[in-house]
This record gives C-alpha cells, structure tokens and sequence, in this order.
C-alpha cells in the first residue's frame, strides 16, 4: 500500500465538494468508510508495519490486526490493517441529481458531440446554436477521437465491476481488500470489483471478467457462499502515461481547455482539477505543473 499521489491536497477538496453538493440537493452521496486492508503474505505485515511506523501515514494507516480478528466471514491467513482516510461516493446518485438539476437550467443537453461542428468565429466557439468564449472538454477515453486533445498520451484501462446478493454473506459496514475489493450495500447486496485490462478497450462487461470477480470473491471468503449476479458493468479508466491528469489550455487553439486523464481516481481527483481549472480560466492561477498538459508541448 503506497500513498496516493497528492491525497493530501486531493482528498479535502473532494470531501468539501460532495458535503456542499449533499447539503445543496438534500442528497447522500459521500459514505467515509475505513478500508480493511487483507495482507496476502509475510512480506506483506512487514511492509504493514514499515507504514505504521512511518510518520507520514499517521492517521491514515490503523493499527496491524493478528489474522482473525476482522470479521470472520473473510479468508484471513497474513492479518490486516485498516486504511483509515476512506470512503466512497455514490456516483449514480450524484450524477443524476446534476444531470436532473442542470436539464431543468437548461444548461445541459445529453446527445453526442460532434467535433466537427465545433468551429472558431470571430474570438467565440460556436456549435449549432451554441456560443461560447471557452470550451473545456471532459470526455474520458472519448478524448481520442477529438481533434484538438488525441495527440495526449492516454492509456486507457478497461475495468469490470459486479453487483451480487447474498443470503448467508454477512459483513459489517467497510470496504474489505483482499486482491480485490468488496462493499457491503444494504439489503443483502454487495459490490465487487474490480478487473483491469489494458488490451480490451470495448467497454462493455464481458463473461470472463465476470468469471474473475466472482472466482475472486469465492476466494476471499472463509467460507462457500451463494452469489446471484444482479448487474454486471465495465468502463474505461482515463488512465495517463505519467499517471498524472490532463489539465489545462490547448497551445494554439486559443479558447479551448481539457479536464481528463482522472484514471482510477476520479472520486478523489476529480474536485481539486476542476477548482484549479476554474481558478486558472478565471481567475489567471498557475496550475500545477504536474498535471499541466504544458509538459507535453
Ligand atoms: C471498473 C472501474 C472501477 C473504478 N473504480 C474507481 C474507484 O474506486 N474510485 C475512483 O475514484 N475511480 C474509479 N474508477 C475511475 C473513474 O471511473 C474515472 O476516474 C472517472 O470516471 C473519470 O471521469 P471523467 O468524467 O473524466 O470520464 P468518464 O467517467 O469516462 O466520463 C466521460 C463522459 O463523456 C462522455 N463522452 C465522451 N465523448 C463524448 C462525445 N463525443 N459526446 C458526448 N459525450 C461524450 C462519455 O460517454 C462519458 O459519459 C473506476 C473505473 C472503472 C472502469
């Protein structure tokens, strides 16, 4: 377990964000969970203890639990430890809350952009009967086919995620990791995932990640359990060469920004990009260099 690039910086400005978009639609989308972290071998506890005693994850690694003292419904042979800055947020709930609040602003409209029609006038970008000084593109893996932004190192990886209920499966409320990762939902759901493919990028769910993530789960489990498979769902990570975002303005196209490159963290990442993005547009802030798509030119 190594710490997260930034997190620091990155994991406040998340939480800030979904608090205040909680308060504003009276919603719950921000769920802080503590990680119960499986270790796989003996080289494993004493790198979990390497990071014990290393100051700069206090408050963020708990403290190395002998093998059996997590609940006992997870295999648990090596010990583990709890991550304890952790949680997870309702994506499905945010979304729809901001897509069901910006439709009735009439500030959005859900349809395919077609790069194409996107033309410079006149110091504006206008598409159809849309005009606008500044245009900032947030597209995911569908950042290739744009022809401003493709020549961006991405490199994208496919992920699979399943929703299983279970009868006899009980688990206290945490995110158990053991190779891969579970989430007790209620009603006797739980979420698994994830797989990770670099070599498949057609981002629907396929019969052998399902295989993966269920064998995966059966072996994590002390005991056999029955899981019925309720959803299956595969994306693409907007994962980067440098693992770092793509932030920032094009170098010719004067007018047109990128917010990208997220990779497996959008949920903590996400927040911070968008407020530096919005402080370098308006308000002229540098950006961090790190995430600055300026080191590519
Ligand atoms: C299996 C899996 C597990 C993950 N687990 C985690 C996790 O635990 N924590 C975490 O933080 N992150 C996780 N991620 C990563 C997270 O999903 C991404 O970081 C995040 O979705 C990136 O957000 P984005 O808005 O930049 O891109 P996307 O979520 O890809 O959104 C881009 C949107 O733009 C749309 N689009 C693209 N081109 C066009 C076009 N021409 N016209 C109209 N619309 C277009 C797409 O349809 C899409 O809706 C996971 C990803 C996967 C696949």
């Amino acid at each position: 377990m190594t710490k997260s690039w930034n997190i620091d910086t990155l994991l406040p400005e998340a939480i800030r964000t979904y608090q205040s978009i909680e308060r504003y639609f009276g919603i719950k989308v921000y769920y802080p969970m503590p990680v119960r972290r499986y270790c796989q071998n003996a080289e494993d506890v004493k790198r979990c203890g390497r990071r014990i005693r290393n100051p700069r994850y206090l408050g963020v690694v708990g403290n190395y639990c002998k093998a059996g003292a997590g609940p006992s419904a997870i295999r648990d042979t090596h010990g583990s430890f709890q991550i304890l800055k952790a949680g997870y947020v309702d994506l499905p709930v945010l979304i729809q809350a901001l897509q069901k609040h910006f439709i009735a602003e009439g500030k959005l409209q859900d349809e395919q952009f077609n790069y194409s029609t996107l033309q410079a006038n006149a110091g504006n970008w206008c598409y159809k009967n849309l005009k606008a000084k500044r245009v900032v593109f947030c597209e995911g893996t569908g950042v290739t086919r744009n022809p401003w932004f493709q020549h961006l190192p991405l490199t994208p990886a496919k992920g699979e995620t399943l929703i299983v209920s279970s009868a006899s499966l009980k688990l206290p409320p945490s995110i158990y990791h053991s190779t891969k990762w579970l989430l007790p939902y209620e009603a006797k759901r739980f979420r698994v995932g994830a797989t990770y493919d670099e070599s498949d990028l057609d981002p629907t769910p396929t019969a052998a990640g399902q295989a993966e993530l269920l064998s995966n789960t059966k072996a994590i489990l002390s005991e056999d359990h029955t899981l019925q498979v309720e959803a299956h769902m595969a994306g693409l990570r907007p994962s980067t060469q440098d693992a770092r975002p793509f932030l920032g303005r094009h170098p010719d196209a004067s007018g047109l920004f990128i917010l990208n490159g997220l990779g497996s963290k959008g949920a903590s990442v996400g927040p911070e990009m968008s407020r530096q993005l919005i402080n370098h547009i308006f308000d002229n802030e540098a950006l961090d260099h790190e995430v600055d798509i300026a080191r590519y030119t």
